[in-house]
């Protein structure tokens, strides 16, 4: 696109406060580039306190839709309209699409990691085995939807706080098939015990965030470890698994993946998630 935005453009981007780090529009002007698409995504800063307001204006101004990240991801889920059954079990939505006056509300996150461990470990890993899943915030949430999604018969839920990882699993238990079970880091070795697949979704290690303190002495050797935290891509959890032979899987799959019904919604054209893609996002994170 040269010049001014045409008529046709097609405008969609990124809501979150702070948004500068956001990987999303590198990733999404990637697939606009690639398809030849006549189209943008630009991050938007938005503080919580103008989220409706914000998302309103950028429907009246022909955006085709939003994705929304921290933190108003609730927020999402409250202003729209109509919402898909993941982001009823979310209780959160991160894309909004603008379709015939209505805001339709998504969310892509369990889908998008469980297709990032699909990817990396094979659509079977799982199926009737233990995973433990560490944390309880919104990620985690989406990480226990993902983990019984790939037919996990028990998931263990383990947080700092206990009682959170309680209030997680009681509000979930309901809406999966595998069994739910919360326990606190102090349990960790327990909770370690059989496991097949450990998946942090807490927010230690990200940059600027102390790491995850964490002995890996209590994971059988056959599990994976994933880590959702993707800056940086190589969490100190993810070293430690790597110096033990686990398999490993990084956050920036599930970023990916997430993606792909976003720019569906957004742009009409189904992306697929490749090496340049990643490459060009590991370089973009560098
Ligand atoms: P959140 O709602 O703020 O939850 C944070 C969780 O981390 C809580 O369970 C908290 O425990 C735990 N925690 C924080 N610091 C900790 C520490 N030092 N040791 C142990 N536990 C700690 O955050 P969220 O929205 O769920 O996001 C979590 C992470 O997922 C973020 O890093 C985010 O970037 C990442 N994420 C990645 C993707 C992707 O596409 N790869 C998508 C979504 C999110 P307490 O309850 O005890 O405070």
């Amino acid at each position: 696109m040269t010049g001014a935005m045409r008529e046709k453009t097609k405008l969609a981007g990124v809501i979150g406060w702070p948004i500068s780090h956001s990987l999303s529009p590198a990733l999404h002007n990637f697939w606009l580039k690639q398809h030849g698409i006549d189209g943008v995504y630009l991050p938007v800063a938005i503080k919580p306190e103008e989220f409706s307001r914000a998302v309103a204006a950028l429907g009246e101004a022909g955006f085709a839709g939003v994705n929304v990240t921290v933190p108003h991801k609730e927020a999402a889920f409250a202003i729209s309209d109509l919402r898909d059954e993941r982001a009823e079990a979310a209780g959160a939505v991160n894309l909004l699409l603008f379709r015939n006056g209505r805001i339709e509300g998504r969310n892509t996150d369990a889908d998008g990691l469980a297709a990032s461990l699909k990817q990396s470990l094979g659509a079977d890993f799982l199926r009737g085995a233990l995973g433990v899943v560490l944390g309880a915030g919104g990620a985690a949430r989406a990480a226990v939807l993902s983990l019984d999604s790939l037919g996990a018969r028990e998931i263990r839920i383990v947080n700092r706080t206990p009682q959170k990882a309680a209030a997680l699993a009681s509000a979930l238990q309901a809406k999966v098939r595998a069994k739910l079970f919360a326990q606190g880091l102090g349990d960790w070795n327990q909770a370690a015990n059989g496991a097949r697949l450990l998946v942090n979704a807490t927010s230690a290690g990200m940059k600027n965030s102390p790491p995850l303190e964490l002995s890996l002495d209590a994971l059988p050797l056959d599990a994976a470890v994933c880590d959702i935290v993707y800056n940086p891509l190589e969490t100190d959890l993810l070293k430690r698994a790597r110096a033990r032979a686990h398999r490993t899987v990084d956050g920036l799959g599930m970023l990916m993946h997430q993606a792909v019904p976003a720019f569906e919604g957004f742009y009409g054209v189904t992306p697929r998630v490749t090496a340049e893609l990643r490459a060009a996002l590991e370089k973009a994170l560098a």
